[in-house]
């Protein structure tokens, strides 16, 4: 996928959308179910998606007000809300990637279609590869959905535009959707940024909400992050737990492991660990920089 880089943006969206439709064709055991936790103030349905993508659906409990988090396949996404008897009028994109903005041209069409439903606000960081854009945003914008909070969180490295959105009710209760930055055990590529970056949105950003943060990514990678994560620190008792349950959870084809949480996290995600001795006596480094360099490096050949 790292040649997608190098080439023109439409086309390169274009070899993605075939790549994904191709991927998630061959997939035997593709999960389909949604998965819904449900709090006093907020409602999150993942929504799995293509081959390994989740979309979510936020909804206020108390207005019925909701946003969609990286619809790649809008008509799905509209089921489930009209399922849930919510009122959808908003679109989270967390980055240019057409396996999670893929789907904006469409759901934007389908409320051209649909008047009576209103207008659509699409959500994303400023950056004309994400289509249909009506607010741009940057750090520390916010915005609600319903009664409850969000906040933008720029986080670039992956992507240059890359948004995480931190949502929070009154009742206390948060969310943060965290797209290809943050990944159960893991991060995403540092496509278009640098280690300092990624340190950056991990330790400076995403580590400091608090523990109980819910944390729901992009991707189901959870197997694949913690094999290395054991690999990294075979002695983490938690990494080696939740490597149990994953396995366990897989053979069920459930993989019903995310969300996260950011207190979990800083437990078992390496790329969150990076000022701990023994992740930087993996890599052969002493500051939590290098590190976090010749990790990504070598989880990329892992
Ligand atoms: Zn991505």
């Amino acid at each position: 996928m790292a040649l997608l880089n190098i080439l023109p943006h439409r086309l390169s969206q274009r070899l993605t959308a075939l790549y994904f439709t191709v991927s998630s064709f061959s997939l035997q055991r593709r999960p389909r179910t949604t998965q819904t936790t449900t709090m006093a103030s907020m409602t999150v349905t993942k929504i799995p998606a293509l081959k390994d993508n989740f979309m979510y659906l936020v909804v206020c409990n108390a207005t019925r007000q909701a946003a969609v988090v990286d619809p790649v396949e809008p008509d799905r996404v509209l089921e489930v809300a009209r399922e849930q008897g919510c009122k959808l009028n908003q679109l989270l994109t967390t980055h240019h990637h057409w396996d999670h903005a893929g789907g904006n041209e469409q759901l934007c069409e389908r409320f051209r279609q649909h008047t009576e439903w209103g207008t659509l606000s699409v959500y994303g960081g400023d950056d004309d590869r994400i289509a249909g854009l009506t607010h741009r945003v940057r750090q520390d914008d916010t915005f609600t959905i319903g009664q409850l909070r969000v906040r933008c969180l720029s986080t670039p490295c992956h992507t240059t535009s890359h948004v995480c959105y931190y949502v929070e009710s009154e009742q206390q209760e948060r969310a943060v959707f965290t797209g290809d930055t943050l990944f159960l055990a893991g991060c995403g590529r540092f496509f278009e940024g640098t280690p300092q970056q990624m340190y950056d949105a991990l330790l400076g950003q995403l580590a400091t909400l608090p523990d109980d943060t819910l944390v729901y990514c992009g991707h189901e990678y959870a197997l694949q992050n913690l094999r290395f994560g054991h690999t990294v620190e075979p002695d983490n008792e938690d990494t080696r737990a939740m490597l149990e349950r994953t396995q366990a959870a897989d053979l069920e084809g459930r993989r019903a492991l995310v969300p996260s949480t950011i207190g979990q996290e800083k437990r078992i995600n390496v790329f969150m660990r990076v000022h701990q001795p023994s992740v930087q006596a993996f890599v052969g480094r002493q500051t939590p920089l290098e590190t976090m360099q010749a990790l990504r490096a070598a989880k990329d050949k892992f």
